[in-house]
């Protein structure tokens, strides 16, 4: 068995999106699994669309998604360069073989004519199919034009037969090349076609299976006609279902998709990432869905992906109906996340199972950006806030979420009356004798005493055998009474992380609004 050589080959014309980065996933896992190579190729021959800026964006993005690459830019390897702009040569010389060969031929059609020839055809509702004027100029013809300058593209001669594509995904699929016709394999600038130069890449580079989405489907008879003409092996195809919004439309650069990067900045793990595009499509043998990457990595299949659409069902894209999620901010991008995605809840599996070292290491920027803890206690070394954190992580379905959670041990206490004002709690005769009562449970701490987990619990019982009542009044009571909210941290806990201080101040505080109401 030769070695199994995957490659993702992305064109630097934008940011990478789901769509991209669940190829680049798909790829680089299948090639762990077969203990293959992983290859990156960027296809930058649109001399137009192509951007230095966006290269570095999509590796920057790949980095972070961490799929190290065996081969490519900025890695090197033994089939480079790995740039399509830096193979020019290779186009070329290939080209000219099959132009000896009669395998392909220089047209000297011009785009107005050619535009007018597929305009009459699609007025009179027929498919365009270049009509062949330049397929049979002699080679005296061909050298008066080019003397003439006239420019020139170069087409493929392709003949009318039925293609077979074999995929792994999608099974048998027929394609007549009668509809295809004469296509172009190099532009008239000198740069090779996506269907040409994809073809001379993947044989040069040893690429044994070709897995990237299902809408290049219909591109594989053309790359099939090359190989073909090359007395080339094509590679095993595996072209993967294509992705859809919740709104169940197809997801792209201008409907639902962002850059990868906005996931990072909401707070999401590439562990958690990794592991929800790994599911867009493929399912484990087992059927398990949380799952590290290193067992993505041992069991990954692309034959076992799915043909049948998968859904990204992260956004709500009928909220978001006039929105480019894609410029937004990150702040008013959560805004359209649901909260009980998949993905949260992988995030949230992945956030609770991480080492605590590690959670910490990856949640301080966020704890940064909130700006409520002061600087110099922002660090792995001070104790109250890295308790905190900890005690706060089951709660967290993205690390951005922390700073819903962070002013409330931080910042200065502002009880919002709107959200208890008409609870049974706040309500009830017994609130302040409730809250006094825990008042003084605390005085009797001594001085610089903690108020630890337990003497929390001490103190509620005695509240509640003082003022004789128990259950949800008791707990919910005190809870209003001593942190202002119905919600939160199992109590003890949370007193012991506001510590006396904040305690006393909010039960006092707490006591005064009611006295007021
Ligand atoms: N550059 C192509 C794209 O970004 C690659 C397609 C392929 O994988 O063959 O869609």
């Amino acid at each position: 068995m030769p070695e199994i050589r995957t490659r993702f080959a992305p064109s630097p014309t934008g940011y990478l999106h789901v769509g991209g980065a669940r190829t680049a996933l798909f790829n680089y896992l299948y090639a762990r699994a077969k203990k293959g190579k992983f290859i990156l190729r960027i296809e930058d021959t649109d001399q137009v669309r192509s951007t230095e800026a966006s290269y570095h964006q999509v590796l920057d993005s790949l980095r972070w998604l961490g799929y190290e690459w065996d081969e490519g830019p900025e890695v090197g390897g033994a089939h480079g360069p790995y740039r399509q702009s830096e193979r020019l040569h290779l186009y070329k010389e290939h080209a000219d073989r099959l132009i000896n060969e009669k395998k392909a031929y220089p047209c000297f059609c011009s785009t107005e004519e050619l535009d007018r020839k597929k305009k009459q055809r699609e007025a009179m509702g027929l498919p365009y199919v270049y009509d062949g004027k330049c397929r049979s100029l002699s080679e005296t013809e061909v050298s008066e034009k080019k003397a003439q300058g006239l420019e020139h593209t170069i087409r493929f001669r392709s003949s009318a037969k039925e293609i077979l594509v074999d995929d792994m995904v999608q099974g048998s699929v027929r394609f007549d090349t009668a509809l295809i016709g004469d296509f172009i394999i190099v532009k008239s600038d000198g740069f090779a076609s996506y269907n040409y130069a994809v073809v001379i890449d993947d044989h040069l580079m040893d690429i044994t299976h070709v897995i990237r989405g299902v809408g290049h489907l219909s591109n594989t008879p053309r790359q099939i006609m090359v190989y073909d003409a090359f007395g080339w092996k094509p590679p095993q195809w595996a072209h993967v279902s294509e992705i859809v919004g919740s709104d169940h439309k197809k997801l792209s650069k201008r409907h639902g998709a962002t850059p990868i990067t906005a996931f990072r900045d909401l707070g999401y793990t590439a562990r958690t990432f990794n592991n929800y595009m790994a599911l867009l499509g493929w399912s484990s043998p087992e059927g398990h869905e949380y799952m590290a990457l290193e067992e993505l990595k041992s069991q990954f299949d692309v034959a076992r992906c799915s043909k049948s659409p998968s859904m990204f069902d992260v956004f709500d894209l009928e909220k978001a109906a006039d929105v480019d999620l894609a410029q937004v901010t990150i702040a008013e991008l959560e805004k359209y996340l649901f909260p009980k995605s998949k993905l949260n809840w992988l995030s949230n599996q992945h956030i609770r199972n991480t080492s605590e070292t590690q959670y910490i290491e990856e949640i301080l920027p966020f704890v940064h950006s909130v700006g409520v803890v002061p600087e110099a206690e922002t660090n792995v070394q001070n104790e109250r806030l890295v308790s905190i954190l900890l005690s706060l992580r089951v709660y967290l379905d993205t690390l951005g979420q922390i700073k819903e959670y962070l002013p409330d041990f931080y910042a200065p206490f502002a009880p919002r009356a709107e959200d208890f004002r008409d609870s049974e709690y706040f309500q009830s005769e017994n609130f302040v004798s409730l809250a006094e009562a825990f008042l003084r449970q605390i005085g009797q701490m001594t001085q610089g005493e903690k108020l630890t987990h337990d003497a929390v619990k001490t103190g509620i019982q005695a509240v509640g055998k003082e003022i004789n009542i128990k259950g949800k009044p008791l707990f919910m009571g005190l809870r209003l009474a001593t942190t202002g909210r119905l919600t939160g941290l199992e109590l003890p806990v949370y007193l012991e992380l506001l510590g006396r201080e904040r305690v006393v101040e909010r039960v006092t505080k707490m006591v005064a609004l009611k006295k007021e109401a």
